[in-house]
Order: structure tokens, then sequence, then C-alpha cells
């Protein structure tokens, strides 16, 4: 079972770490050898599914628990998660449901009927959309416990690794989010910290909401998951410039909206990170033992 310790001390926390970090820390950015494929134990691993234009990551933790974020825009997320649980195994431990957007959304309808999850983490305020009232729905019968989470909580999911959660900032900030109608606001943005290693998780974030992250402290990290496929709603430079990414990944796949801009991958280009994309380079996998971590694609 998923144990959930919030705590509200979290500004401080994330200070000390980026200091510490900026003297300390090295990048440890290795191209998955070979002779890695064997391992697993204590390791953590992340997969960043090639499920078409949206979002779907899961997440093996160090000591075998699963988690699965957001489900894409369709059911494939099925035959990926089938495959990395194996057919004895049915259970997620934990979902997050980053925003109730059709493409973050849709494939989780078929996991919730199919898979056992144990408990789901969401932010849907009043923007529940009749899709997302589905979804309550299903939830509800299906009796899975969820919860609201908002900036400086921390899901404590086993030893050295945790989520830290850094946005919405308030129920007030997603309520007031909701009222302009974009539920692209409300985004759950999340850190997952596994000893050294840190991820950021944006969702469909928009450049308002990065403003205001990057008035708090933000921390330096070494993966970033772009934010809104690519979209030029979710680029901000001061964002990306804080955060300080050793490699930055868009889920994005076929669509009619330009997704991800030339703008972005320009952003990115010039500020000499680089990027993977899931339309490209299929499901891209980050493996790590908390101090240096592979990356590999298909
Ligand atoms: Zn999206």
């Amino acid at each position: 079972m998923v144990l959930f310790v919030f705590i509200k001390s979290l500004k401080k926390y994330l200070f000390n770490r980026k200091v510490f970090l900026s003297v300390l820390f090295l990048v440890n950015i290795y191209v998955w050898a070979p002779q890695f494929n064997g391992a697993g134990e204590g390791l953590l691993q992340i997969k960043f599914y090639s499920v078409g234009q949206g979002d779907s990551f899961f997440i093996k933790t160090p000591l075998g628990k699963n988690i699965l974020i957001d489900g894409g825009p369709k059911s494939t997320v099925i035959g990926e998660l089938s495959s990395d649980l194996g057919i004895s195994n049915r259970v997620l431990d934990l979902v997050i449901l980053t925003h109730p957007h059709a493409d973050h959304l849709n494939g989780l309808f078929e996991v919730f009927r199919r898979f056992k999850v144990r408990q789901l983490v969401m932010d849907i305020g009043l923007s529940c959309n009749d899709l997302c009232s589905k979804f309550t729905s299903l939830i509800y019968q299906l009796g899975v416990p969820s919860w609201d989470v908002y900036a400086g909580q921390k899901i404590q999911i086993e030893k050295d690794l945790e989520i830290q959660i850094l946005w919405p900032k308030d129920r007030e900030g997603l309520l007031s989010a909701t009222f302009l109608g974009d539920p692209n606001k409300g985004s759950i943005v999340f850190l997952l910290k596994y000893k050294k290693l840190a991820l950021l998780f944006t969702g469909d974030i928009d450049i308002d909401s990065q403003n205001e992250l990057v008035g708090d402290v933000l921390p330096d990290i070494d993966i970033l998951k772009v934010p809104h496929q690519g979209a030029n709603s979710g680029h901000n430079l001061d964002f990306i410039k804080e955060l300080k990414p050793e490699l930055a990944i868009i889920s994005v796949g076929k669509n009619s909206y330009g997704h991800p801009s030339v703008e972005v991958i320009n952003g990115y280009s010039n500020l000499g990170i680089p990027l993977l994309r899931t339309d490209k380079h299929g499901t891209i996998r980050i493996k790590s033992d908390g101090f240096k971590w592979w990356v590999n694609r298909d």
C-alpha cells in the first residue's frame, strides 16, 4: 500500500537542496549500456509511453510499486501496462491524473476497468466536464480512494522516493483556474525525487502558472516533462532556465495543433538541452540508481 505523508515545509527544503546541488552535483547522463538491461533491482524506472497525442507515464519503484501518471488519449496504454506489469499482476499502487482533459484522461477508463487501482490523486476543482463526470462516477462505483493535492504536500512512496507537489498552489488557486475555464492552469505539477535524481512532471501547465512557480524557489532538475505536448502556451524560458534540466521529453503524437511548436524546439536547442519526443523516438525509458541515470529509446 502506498504510504501518504504530507508536510508543509517544502519551500525551505527546495532552497537547501538547490544550494547543495549547485555545489556538489555532477551531471550524469549515460546512454543505457546493453549490459544494463538485465538490471532492475533497486532501480527506479520511468517510461514515457508513446501513446499518441497526450500523456501517459509509468513508474516502477525500486521496491516494485507501480505508478501511472495520466492515461493518454485512448486505450493504447493497456498494451503497454500489460507488458510492464506482467500477466499475473493487475495492480497499480497509485494513479495521478494531472487534469481532466481527454488526451490525459481517456485511456484511464479502461485502465480502471482492467486493473485494480489502490489510490488516485487528481485535481478536478469545478472544471468537471462530461468526460470527467463519467470518470468520477466510475471511480466511485469501483470504490477507489481519491485525494486532492496542493503545493507543499509530499507523497512518500518508499524510502528515498517521494513525490513533492508544486502546483496547484492551493484550493483557491485551483478554483480560480477553473473559473477561467482552463483546467490546464490547474494541472498537477510535481517533482519525482529519488535520492539525488529529480524529474519534473508538468501536465499541461500554462505560462502564467509557470510564472507563479518561477516566483517561488524551483529546484535544479535532471529531467523535465515538457508542458502541454510542446505547445507555445506552455513555453516559458524563465521556467526552463530556473529548472536547468539536463534532458527534456515531449510526449506528443500526430496532431493538427502544430505540437510541438518550432519555438519550443528551438528554445531547448538554444539552451543546449537535449530533447526527446515520443512521436519520433517511441517510448522513452529512464533508469536510475538515484545518483546516475540512463536513458534509452525505441
Ligand atoms: Zn494535454
